[in-house]
């Protein structure tokens, strides 16, 4: 007899829920989860595992629990005259999410944000035992300053997560949205800017609010621009007492000794690193012009993926695609995918599948 989740004694709160899960599969043409899909140069993965061999001399002990030098090297790239006081670092931003709702969510408590979002927050919230309230956005999914302050008074959240661009809709969000829903909350407001560095370079990101505003903080990761999704490193900046408060939930030594120095030494590369967003940018504007070209309704996206809309029916279309080696997302919108802007030619192979297809609805 095989037995199920109800057979054992699970929290009652988290009976009937499903795990997150993005499909794993052995694809040529992966561009379902938002990665990188260029790999580091060779170079730049010579002096991190230099790096690398250096740390796992000194395995035997307990890394430095306040990975100190990371935090130093992440002030230096944010920049904004950021100490590293300031700043917070997890396996993946998920985990940095994870802390912040474990300081201020759990049980009794509420976090809120404008779905359609990232599919984790519902997820991280539960997991820790908080309700997740979902707020609207408008048709196009962009939010205006005023609605967005009105309907956080209304759910009145302890914990509110903004996704700027957005995922999965590739949607901006603007300063005075961030400022206006500050305001009107009294909870934490976190700014997830994992997709910034594909934005435009004079788009102002919200780490220029924080002074002065202590239960703001911006979160950052390095699996998307960085193409580092692999090594799970994620951070954030917010007021040194916010990260404070991020101290008492972490669990000792959670960011291993490889992780900082794999981590700390990809900072130092990070020119480099950031090479290939140039060219990834290009993509993601080839997908928008070809999939209007071709019928379908993409939206405007700052990230390095686009949402895109006129399928008459996204299942049998992502199915279509994987039987042509290309893997897309189904986020759950209807008459919508959401395709990750690859290297040239993968953007090519699925550009190539995609009209192979048939036009749009
Ligand atoms: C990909 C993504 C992250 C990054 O998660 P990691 O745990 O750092 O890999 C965070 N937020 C959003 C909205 C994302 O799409």
């Amino acid at each position: 007899m095989t037995l199920s989740l109800n057979d054992l004694p699970l929290r009652d709160d988290l009976r009937g829920l499903t795990p997150y899960g993005a499909p794993q599969a052995p694809l040529p043409i992966a561009l379902n989860v938002n990665e990188n899909t260029h790999p580091i140069p060779d170079a730049v993965a010579s002096d991190i595992l230099d790096d690398i061999a250096l740390a796992i001399r000194d395995v035997n002990r307990y890394p430095d629990r306040e990975f100190t030098t990371l935090r130093e090297s992440f002030a230096e790239y944010l920049g904004h005259g950021l100490t590293p006081e300031q700043i917070w670092a997890g396996n993946g931003s998920n985990e940095v999410l994870q802390h912040i709702l474990q300081a201020f969510g759990g049980p009794g408590r509420t976090a809120f944000g404008f779905a359609p979002t990232y599919s984790m927050y519902p997820l991280i919230a539960q997991g820790t035992g908080a309700r997740w309230i979902p707020g609207t956005r408008q048709p196009d999914y962009t939010i205006t300053p005023e609605e967005a302050a009105e309907q956080v008074r209304t759910a009145d959240p302890d914990v509110i997560i903004l996704c700027t661009p957005n995922n999965p809709t590739g949607t901006p969000l603007g300063l005075d949205v961030v400022e206006a829903v500050y305001e009107a909350a009294r909870g934490i407001v976190i700014v997830d800017e994992a997709y910034q560095e594909f934005a435009p370079h004079d788009a102002p990101s919200a780490l220029t609010l924080l002074e002065g505003r202590p239960r703001l903080a911006v979160s950052r990761t390095m699996s998307k621009a960085f193409a580092f999704a692999g090594a799970r490193v994620g951070y954030l900046a917010a007021d040194p007492t916010f990260i404070d408060a991020l101290r008492l939930v972490r669990l000792p030594y959670h960011l291993s000794t490889l992780t900082q120095a794999a981590a700390v030494a990809a900072l130092r590369n990070s020119d480099v690193m950031l090479g290939m967003v140039e060219e990834i940018v290009e993509q993601r504007d080839r997908i928008t012009a070809t999939l209007e070209a071709l019928g379908y309704t993409p939206h405007e996206s700052w990230s390095n993926f686009v949402l895109f809309g006129g399928i008459a029916d996204p299942r049998a279309t992502w199915q279509q695609l994987f039987d042509r080696g290309v893997l897309v997302r189904d986020v759950g919108i209807p008459g919508h995918l959401r395709v990750s802007a690859g290297t040239e030619a993968e953007t090519t192979a699925f550009l190539d599948a995609l009209a192979s297809i048939g036009s749009a609805s």
